[in-house]
C-alpha cells in the first residue's frame, strides 16, 4: 500500500530511502520484512501484507527499532567509559611514573648521603689517628727527654 510513494522513511532515523532500498542508507538498519505467510518483501512499517494482506506484526520492529537505540546508547556509555578508563590508566600510569622517579630520587639522595657519611666517617679516623700518632709520638719524645 505504500508502493505508490517515491521513498520510505527509516523507521529508526527518520532518513528518506529510495523505494527498493533494503537498508536505510543512513543508519543501516533492515527497511524490508518478509510476510510469515507469502513470503512476500514488506516495507518494515506495513501493518498489512502488501500480497496477501496478513496482519504483519508492527510490535517485532518496534522492539528491534528500540533494541537500536539502546544498543546505540550502550555502544556510546562504553566509548565514554573506555575513554574514562584510558585517562584513568593514564593518570595511575603518570602517578606511577612520578612516585617512581620521586623513589629514584629519594634513593639517589640516600646513597649521595651514605657516601658522603662514609666520607666524613673516613677523614674523622684519618683525623683520629694522626692526631693519636701526633699524642703518642709527643708521650715517646717526652718519655726520652725525661729519660735522658
Ligand atoms: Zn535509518
Ligand atoms: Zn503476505
Amino acid at each position: 500500500m505504500t508502493n505508490d510513494n517515491p521513498g520510505h522513511v527509516c523507521p529508526y532515523c527518520e532518513t528518506l530511502n529510495d523505494q527498493d532500498a533494503g537498508f536505510c542508507r543512513k543508519c543501516g538498519v533492515a527497511l524490508t520484512r518478509r510476510c510469515p505467510h507469502c513470503d512476500a518483501v514488506n516495507w518494515i512499517d506495513d501493518e498489512h501484507c502488501v500480497q496477501c494482506g496478513a496482519t504483519l506484526d508492527i510490535l517485532e520492529w518496534i522492539i528491534r527499532r528500540d533494541n537500536l537505540g539502546v544498543a546505540g546508547r550502550l555502544n556510546e556509555q562504553m566509548d565514554e567509559a573506555e575513554q574514562i578508563k584510558a585517562i584513568e590508566t593514564a593518570a595511575s600510569q603518570a602517578r606511577m611514573e612520578r612516585m617512581l622517579a620521586e623513589e629514584r630520587e629519594m634513593r639517589e639522595a640516600l646513597r649521595q648521603r651514605l657516601i658522603e657519611q662514609r666520607a666524613q666517617e673516613k677523614k674523622m679516623l684519618t683525623i683520629v689517628l694522626s692526631v693519636t700518632g701526633v699524642v703518642l709520638f709527643i708521650i715517646l719524645i717526652v718519655a726520652l727527654i725525661t729519660g735522658l
